[in-house]
C-alpha cells in the first residue's frame, strides 16, 4: 500500500522508513509530501493538543493526495508546570525552534522545585488518515527534569531531560540508546503493532 509520511524532515522519514520496510518488507510504497504535491506545503500547527496538530497534518495531506497519511507531534509535558510546556515544546520561549532558551525558560521555572517534584514525560501523538478512518498512536517516556543541562548530543530538551531509571540524560546517550527507550521509538514500534493488526 502506498503510505505517505507527512513531514519533510528526511530523519524522521528515513527512521519511520527503515522500521516499516525491515517489518513489512514490500509491503509499502512509502512517499513524502515533496514527492507527490507540486508546491511545498507548509501546514500550520495551529492545534491546541498534540492530537489536534498531528491530525491537522494528516488529514490535509489525505485530503490533498488520496494517500493513507501518518503525521507525528511530540510534547514535553512538565508535572509541577500543569503539562506545559506540551503543545508548544518548539516554541516555548517565544521563537519557534529556539532549543537553548526553551530549555532555559524551564530550568528557570523549576529553579528550586525538588527532584520528587520534577517529573516529566515526553509523548508522541502519530495519527493515521485513510478514508473514513483516523486513528491516534502514541508513545510515552517519563522521566524527570534535571538541574542543569548536560550532555551533547541530541536536541530540543534532551540534555534537562533524564528517563526514569536512568542518571544519564538524552543528550549523554547514544542515538541507539535513546531511541530504545524514547517516546518516538515506543510511537514508532505501536506503529508497528498497528499495521501488523489493521484490517
Ligand atoms: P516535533 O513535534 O517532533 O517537531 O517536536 C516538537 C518539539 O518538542 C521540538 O521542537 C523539541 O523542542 C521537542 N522534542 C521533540 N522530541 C524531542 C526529543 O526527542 N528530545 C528533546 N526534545 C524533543
Amino acid at each position: 500500500m502506498k503510505l505517505l509520511i507527512g513531514t519533510n524532515n528526511q530523519y524522521k522519514v528515513r527512521e519511520i522508513k527503515e522500521i516499516l520496510e525491515r517489518e513489512f518488507p514490500g509491503k509499502f510504497e512509502i512517499v513524502t509530501p515533496a514527492d507527490v504535491l507540486d508546491n511545498s506545503i507548509d501546514i500550520e500547527e495551529t492545534g491546541e493538543t498534540l492530537e489536534e496538530n498531528a491530525y491537522l497534518k494528516s488529514s490535509e495531506f489525505y485530503s490533498l493526495t488520496k494517500i493513507p497519511s501518518i503525521s507525528d507531534d511530540t510534547g514535553l509535558e512538565i508535572e509541577a508546570l500543569n503539562g506545559e510546556p506540551g503543545v508548544n515544546s518548539a516554541r516555548y520561549s517565544g521563537e519557534h525552534g529556539n532549543d537553548a532558551e526553551n530549555r532555559k525558560k524551564v530550568l528557570n521555572l523549576l529553579n528550586g522545585v525538588p527532584e520528587e517534584k520534577r517529573k516529566a514525560r515526553f509523548r508522541t501523538v502519530i495519527c493515521y488518515v485513510e478514508e473514513g478512518r483516523t486513528e491516534y498512536i502514541e508513545g510515552i517516556c517519563s522521566g524527570r527534569i534535571i538541574n542543569e543541562e548536560r550532555g551533547k548530543k541530541g536536541f530540543g530538551y534532551d540534555s534537562i531531560f533524564a528517563p526514569d531509571g536512568f542518571d544519564k540524560t538524552f543528550a549523554e546517550m547514544t542515538a541507539e540508546e535513546k531511541n530504545n527507550l524514547s517516546h518516538r521509538g515506543k510511537a514508532i514500534r505501536n506503529l508497528v503493532e498497528f499495521f501488523r493488526n489493521k484490517t
